[in-house]
């Protein structure tokens, strides 16, 4: 029975769930930001790495959940393990088993593809890293014809498909992506496709700057021109409500230590990686920098960078109506990306959802708030309100007072990536 390298699992804080961290990769991707890519961790068959999770799982939540994230490095570097590794995970009930992968082994192995569907695999997200192979090929030092396979292959079976591509100012803008673009709508024009941000901090080699907002969103108009559900968002193996970063979360070794890490302790573990090609001071500066630099992030979800504004009802600010934006998830609830609602006067954050909810159906209620027995209206966990560009959940929460002009703007969770 074949072994991989297990770096670390992480469960997730919001609800049941559990990330694989698999170690070694077949791309040496110059800017890859994932310390998992070289080989290291605990030796382990997709057994033990089995009998290991559920254990992390029931110390941690009780019970074993029934979503898995496989990532790394690469997971499909070894099939027989992976194969394992899905069947296993399907045999303990899990419903929802997520591949992160470069694609290039399945665009290689005909049978790949359908045999992790038939082990269980639900869905798989596939980094195309650049269309033209010479860029390709510069980037990772391998050919993108198998990649491009893997996505054909990948639709053509049951298994769902997520597309993602990080934008590099000078090695991969607007026009490769369109090139992206243009294959992936021959292949399915439905397909998910996500436009991450390069991000210099977490990159092993600085092969470019950071994105500009204004070259974020040239990509996304490029690409939605053939691609109707093209998003642009960050760069993120996690998940994280968008914004700000979720702070911690928990990873379990897998000799089933566990620690509750944070940003720090990830800078840490760059370090030691980075430390081989830059010097700790300069990736020490750099990251101090990026912490604080969350304006790109936020733009590119909609949220203004400027402070709650305090509204005044009887000043001006309180005479329009209310703005608010609804998530990419619940527009085909909605029918629309945002509405305005007239108010009387100020209302409250849980009068404006009941509007909402009166307005869209009990449907949307359903889908994005929590209703007890006693009246108590919460939001649900898998969405963030956001007033004027701040969390309801650092204001007064459900009963936040909310005026005329004011935006609101609701967001589901992130994930994957
Ligand atoms: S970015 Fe992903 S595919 Fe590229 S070397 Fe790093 S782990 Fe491998």
């Amino acid at each position: 029975m074949t072994k991989r390298g297990l770096q670390y699992f992480t469960l997730s804080e919001i609800e049941p769930r559990i990330w694989f961290m698999l170690t070694g990769c077949n791309f040496h991707c110059k800017g890859c930001f994932r310390p998992a890519r070289d080989e290291g961790g605990t030796k382990l068959t997709a057994e033990e790495t089995l009998e290991r999770m559920e254990q992390a799982c029931l110390n941690y939540y009780g019970k074993v959940p029934t979503e898995a994230m496989i990532t790394g490095g690469e997971p499909t570097l070894d099939k027989e393990y992976l194969l394992s590794l899905v069947r296993g995970l399907k045999a303990k009930g899990f419903k929802k088993i997520v591949l992160m992968t470069n694609g290039y082994a399945l665009g290689l192995d005909e049978s790949y593809v359908p045999e992790l569907e038939e082990a269980g695999l639900t869905e798989a997200h596939v980094d195309v890293k650049a269309f033209s192979e010479d860029v390709h090929k510069w980037y990772t030092g391998e050919s993108s014809k198998p990649v491009l396979r893997a996505i054909e292959r990948l639709d053509a079976s049951g298994i769902k498909l997520v597309v993602q591509t990080v934008y590099m100012p000078g090695i991969v803008e607007a026009q490769e992506i369109e090139k992206i673009a243009q294959f992936l709508a021959s292949v399915n024009r439905d397909v998910g496709y996500r436009i991450n941000p390069f991000a210099p901090i977490f990159a092993y080699e600085r092969v470019t700057r950071r994105p500009t907002l204004a070259e974020m969103e040239r990509a996304y108009e490029v690409a939605s021109q053939y691609l109707p559900n093209a998003i642009i968002s960050r760069s993120c193996y996690r998940e994280y409500p968008t914004p700000p970063p979720q702070k911690t979360w928990i990873t379990v070794y897998p000799d089933l230590t566990v620690k509750r890490r944070g940003m720090e302790d990830q800078r840490e573990d760059r370090l030691s990686w980075l430390s081989e090609v830059k010097s700790r001071e300069s990736v020490v500066k750099d990251w101090r920098k990026e912490e604080w630099d969350f304006s790109l992030r936020r733009s590119l979800v909609g949220i203004s960078e400027s402070p709650a504004r305090q509204s005044d009802p009887k000043g001006e600010t309180g005479q329009g109506p209310l703005k608010v934006k609804f998530p990419h998830s619940l527009h085909g609830l909605t029918k629309t990306q945002e509405t305005e609602l007239d108010l009387d006067g100020a209302t409250t954050v849980r009068e404006v959802m009941e509007r909402l909810a009166a307005k869209y159906s009990d449907k949307f209620r359903d889908t994005v708030l929590n209703v007890d027995k006693g009246d108590l209206i919460t939001i649900k966990r898998s969405f963030n309100v956001y007033l004027n560009g701040v969390d309801i959940e650092s204001l007064q929460g459900m009963k936040t007072e909310v005026y005329g002009n004011d935006e609101i703007i609701i967001l589901s969770w992130v994930s994957g990536g």
